[in-house]
């Protein structure tokens, strides 16, 4: 188990690969509660990770994930906090309301999901980094501050945990500020998304779905098609999305966009019972650490 004897030759990104800080003044679990962010806050939980000297458990909340993915959430938030470390769901704004709200208000920029647009094409993705990633870099930073007084950290002082597995190197990156360090628990135990799977099989914990918005433009017309089956009122808040990013001609985007790479509104979509199209879009991705894991 983690940590393993690790050899660095055998990992695909070495390029990427530091030795870790033997002692970390705080530790990070990125916890997205997908599948394999979840099995390492469940294996740190169950004992069969070293729990870190210093944890900081966070989460981002951009304001429609699938109701498994908070309910899981939350209670192993607490399973942290009765033990007393601390886990916090980074305040910042809702994907939805924000985008209603800058349409109202008359703002011309938003840092919006990556929409597909009428001819095919694909607005940039700032969600991500707008709605998770800052959020929980404020609380990491908020939480050096308050709770450990340290106003400037020292170079590779916070370790980050990032739940990519083995057959997601690809994915891996280094981060942009000098005082993190980026780990892969999950990489150096060798663990592929099957081997996760497994993980959940064998030992019965609950495997959450995958850790993706509601209204994702990643997401495939099985995905929306689970959703609606799954979650109603998350779907509904999705359709609602939807329907709010046909005209974003405010924030410059001339043509009508979709949440679906089908270019079918979601209620067109439930209503045709989501049949798939040959421009259906699945699996696609980003390299953020904290969607799609
Ligand atoms: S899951 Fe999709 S919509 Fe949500 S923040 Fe990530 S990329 Fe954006």
């Amino acid at each position: 188990m983690f940590p393993v004897s690790f050899n660095r030759d055998s990992m695909l990104f070495a390029g990427y690969w530091v030795p870790p800080n033997p002692s970390p003044t705080l530790t990070v679990l990125n916890y997205s509660c997908g599948r394999q962010s979840h099995r390492l806050a469940r294996g740190l939980l169950r004992g069969e990770l070293p729990m870190p000297e210093k944890l900081l458990v966070v989460s981002a909340d951009p304001g429609n994930e699938h109701r498994d993915t908070i309910r899981i959430r939350d209670r192993t938030h607490a399973e942290f906090l009765e033990r007393g470390i601390h886990a916090v769901i980074a305040p910042g704004p809702k994907m939805l309301e924000d985008l209603k709200e800058r349409k109202a208000s008359g703002r011309t920029r938003i840092d919006n999901s990556a929409l597909w647009t009428a001819s095919g094409g694909q607005s940039a993705q700032k969600c991500t980094k707008y709605y998770k990633i800052s959020p929980m870099d404020r609380v990491v930073r908020a939480y050096l501050l308050y709770h450990m007084g340290i106003k400037q950290p020292k170079e590779n002082s916070v370790e980050r945990w990032i739940g990519f597995s083995w057959d997601e190197q690809s994915r891996c990156k280094p981060l942009s500020q000098k005082y993190q360090q980026v780990r892969w628990p999950l990489i150096e135990m060798g663990e592929t998304k099957e081997d996760v799977e497994l993980w959940y099989k064998m030992t019965g914990e609950e495997m959450p779905p995958p850790s993706v918005c509601n209204h994702c433009w990643a997401n495939g017309t099985q995905t929306f098609k689970r959703i609606s089956e799954t979650d109603p009122e998350g779907f509904e808040r999705a359709i609602e999305f939807d329907e709010a990013s046909r005209d974003m001609s405010q924030f410059g985007m001339r043509e009508k966009c979709f949440v679906s790479k089908t270019l079918m509104p979601l209620v067109e979509l439930r209503a045709n019972g989501f049949e798939a199209t040959s421009s259906d879009s699945q699996a696609l991705s980003c390299d953020s650490g904290m969607c799609f894991i």
